[in-house]
């Protein structure tokens, strides 16, 4: 994108030519364009919870709630879509103090794999309510991560629930921790719905959603990967996703090793 302003060169009041002045604000545009959507998408997210509140509630003032069984079940609506605003507004907190490096971090020396297995245990119900089958490998002696655990484990948490939430009943998820050189690898797999090749690169970006009316029924906000991403990045470690349609998909993180660990027992 260029931005061009002419301004005529003059001598002696006389107009003796043009000067044209070009500047690539290619960039400053693409962020004005990206801080826009982000607006619309926020604006919309809360928006949606936010009229189904409404009816709902006016619905049981204008006599609904003289039926205990309706208004019951209206008023878990209603508690349900509250929950959803707080979901977000509590991840959008959250990027923007990340945004603003304002995210505080308490960063030790840690065993990646005590991690994974507490993250493993807490959500080992979704996993078998949803008759999903696991599969572990984790490296027992792994080498320490430096890291601030709850943010790793929030990390750890919100892909592990993408694989349990994009694989259907009687699936696969299996997860992986091991050290390559001088990083531990840890990798998520699942038999789900898979990606889309086209949608790869994007995934990342915030609100950015295969299938909104999906995310949206699974009661995502789409900001986890997008705050996955941040975090892993601020210690320094990488993560990527591969998939394919229909057979499943693969994330990976690598962080690095602490030098010199001593190989923790967990
Ligand atoms: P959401 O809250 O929608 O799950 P995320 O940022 O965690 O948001 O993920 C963004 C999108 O990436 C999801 O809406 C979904 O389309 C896709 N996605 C993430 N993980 C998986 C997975 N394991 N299998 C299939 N699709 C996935």
């Amino acid at each position: 994108v260029l931005k061009s302003i002419i301004a005529p060169l003059k001598r002696e009041s006389r107009v003796i030519g043009l000067i044209l002045v070009l500047q690539d604000i290619t960039r400053q545009f693409s962020l004005e364009n990206m801080r826009k959507e982000f607006v619309a998408n926020v604006s919309h997210e809360l928006r949606t919870p936010l009229t189904t509140i409404k009816s709902y509630a006016e619905t049981l003032l204008d006599g609904a709630m003289d039926e205990p069984s309706i208004a019951r079940q209206f008023m878990s609506v209603v508690y349900n879509e509250a929950e959803r605003m707080t979901r977000l507004v509590n991840d959008l907190l959250e990027l923007s103090r990340l945004d603003n490096k304002e995210t505080r971090w308490d960063k030790k020396p840690i065993s990646p794999s005590g991690i994974l297995k507490d993250v493993i245990s807490k959500m080992l119900v979704n996993i078998k309510k949803k008759n999903l089958a696991l599969e572990t490998d984790i490296l027992q002696h792994s080498p320490d991560i430096f890291a601030d655990r709850d943010k790793i484990e929030q990390v750890f948490q919100n892909i592990l629930s993408n694989a349990i939430k994009y694989t259907p009943e009687g699936g696969k998820i299996f997860i992986r921790l091991d050290s390559i050189e001088d990083r531990v690898r840890i990798i998520f797999g699942d038999t789900g719905i898979g990606i889309p090749k086209e949608d790869l690169p994007r995934l990342f970006e915030r609100f950015y959603r295969v299938d909104k009316t999906r995310s949206r029924e699974l009661g995502g906000t789409g900001l986890g990967l997008s705050i996955a991403k941040e975090i892993v990045e601020a210690h320094d470690g990488i993560i990527t996703i591969d998939s394919e349609l229909g057979h499943g998909t693969q994330v990976t993180i690598l962080l690095p090793a602490v030098a010199d660990s001593k190989v923790s027992n967990m």
